[in-house]
């Protein structure tokens, strides 16, 4: 359909082929976006760079969103290369992995930060970055919640109260970017299996319990968010900014 011909999106989070950010980018892709990505370390590089080579990329990037000179880098390397931006996808959580099985209460200062810092932080500095690119573009900036946001999900703890935050953080950042034309919006997804999901203790059980309850009777796909992604992302929602679209066969609305 061509709907993001000529736009130039910069992906943050594909760890590998499971990732939302995977599915979101084939989708972007196929709409006619040009697509650069990043990866969090050597590692991860193995398996993106063929990933991202296989749908054309060219710009392929190191960056760990808690150090500051690596987004620099990213965002000077964009500028360099394409000189303009249309489109931020933000698809990154991280938590210790004790703070997504013990009580919430035990949260300590450093996992506190941690959580906060890579999942909901991050989001302000890169759109902030983002922004001095997408100037006279009507740009779009997307990232991914989840409903341990809300209300309280068993386990999901600290990444709950980062959720929360990263949430507030795109009404105030649809806010202020609003007046340049940038519009700022979530998805908040029903559970899928992925390696960030692996990490929460008793997972299995959540993706069986939202599909037991939510009205559609089943759980999502990545490819549905990535549905609903390029929506949000497309001027098909260019008067949609500051929103979290539940993408979660309607488990959200249940009370009982
Ligand atoms: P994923 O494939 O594991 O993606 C998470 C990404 O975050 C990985 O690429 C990971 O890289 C990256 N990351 C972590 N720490 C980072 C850092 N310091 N710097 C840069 N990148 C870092 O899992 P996913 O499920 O697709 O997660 C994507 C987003 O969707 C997350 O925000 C998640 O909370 C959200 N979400 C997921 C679900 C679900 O059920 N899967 C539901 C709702 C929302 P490393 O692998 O190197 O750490």
């Amino acid at each position: 359909m061509d709907l993001l011909k000529g736009k130039r999106a910069v992906i943050f989070g594909v760890a590998n082929e499971r990732s939302i950010a995977w599915a979101i980018s084939e989708a972007l892709h196929a709409e006619g976006a040009e697509l650069a990505f990043t990866y969090a370390g050597e590692i991860l590089e193995k398996r993106v760079r063929p990933l991202a080579e296989g749908i054309g990329a060219k710009i392929i990037l190191p960056c760990d969103v808690t150090k500051d000179d690596e987004i620099d880098k990213v965002f000077q390397t964009l500028k360099q290369e394409w000189g303009s931006l249309d489109i931020l996808v933000h698809a990154i959580a991280f938590a210790a992995k004790e703070d997504l099985s013990n009580p919430y209460v035990l949260t300590g200062r450093s996992g506190f930060h941690l959580a906060l810092d890579v999942s909901a932080y991050s989001l302000v500095a890169l759109t902030r970055h983002a922004a001095a690119l997408m100037e006279g573009r009507s740009g779009s900036i997307l990232t991914m919640t989840y409903m341990g946001s809300e209300k309280v999900v068993p386990n999901y703890n600290v990444m709950g109260v980062a959720k929360a935050a990263l949430e507030a953080s795109v009404r105030y950042l649809a806010y202020d970017l609003g007046p340049r034309g940038i519009r700022v919006n979530a998805i908040s997804a029903g559970p899928i299996k992925t390696l960030a999901a692996a990490g929460i203790s008793g997972f299995k059980e959540m993706l069986h319990y939202s599909s037991e309850r939510a009205p559609l009777k089943r759980n999502i796909t990545a490819e549905e968010v990535a549905r609903t992604a390029v929506y949000l992302l497309s001027d098909m929602a260019g008067a949609v900014t500051g929103e979290i679209v539940h993408v979660d066969a309607g488990y959200n609305i249940m009370g009982m």
